[in-house]
């Protein structure tokens, strides 16, 4: 007995990859920049500040070939993540907001070896730098904002000295705040009173 070619949801499977795929090349005629490299048939701006390319784009995926183009729901929750937390942000920083990991797949997820229940598999994550601003500085900075998030993680230099932030609507944002050390693992953390972080 013969497999495949009799399984439609295996069939259709196939075809969708491969449409989203010719839509992803072919683009979608926005002016936004990057835009095409995630196609046009999905929204290329999310909220003021921001292009679903910038949150989609994988140096992994373009150089393993992998299609990184969010689900639905994992771009309507970038669509969340903007508008709660990086638009007000990037408003009160007044200089880009630079995105350095966003939207994962699974597969790019596993390739970079990124935690099986890593938030940006769902879209509800980023990570992020500003010039200018350490990453403990940068972390302070959305605490002080009052902006809703579930955790902001700033990691050491020898980790990428990037900041982690995340926010869901699937249940209440824990507004969790910690330090990944160049040793390691992760600490608890707290933004000094201060208005500037040391
Ligand atoms: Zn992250």
């Amino acid at each position: 007995m013969s497999r495949g070619g009799g399984n439609p949801a295996v069939l259709f499977g196939f075809l969708g990859v491969g449409f989203i795929t010719l839509l992803a090349v072919a683009g979608g005629g926005s002016p936004a920049r990057g835009a095409a490299t995630v196609g046009g048939i999905v929204k290329s701006k999310l909220g003021q500040f921001f292009t679903l390319a910038e949150l989609a784009r994988s140096s992994v995926a373009e150089r393993l070939g992998i299609d990184n183009t969010p689900p639905p729901v994992a771009q309507a929750n970038l669509e969340r993540l903007v508008l709660r937390v990086l638009d007000p942000l990037r408003a009160a920083v007044g200089r880009p907001v630079s995105v350095t990991s966003g939207y994962r797949s699974a597969v790019v997820n596993q390739a970079i070896d990124g935690s099986p229940t890593s938030q940006h598999m769902s879209g509800e994550a980023v990570d992020i730098k500003v010039d200018g601003l350490t990453a403990v500085q940068l972390a302070a900075v959305i605490v002080r904002l009052g902006v809703p998030f579930d955790q902001v993680i700033w990691y050491a230099p020898e980790r990428g000295g990037h900041v982690h932030v995340s926010y869901t609507e699937t249940r209440a944002n824990r507004r969790q705040t910690l330090h990944a050390p160049a040793s390691g693992g992760y600490v608890a953390w707290t933004p000094p009173a201060s208005a500037r972080a040391a």
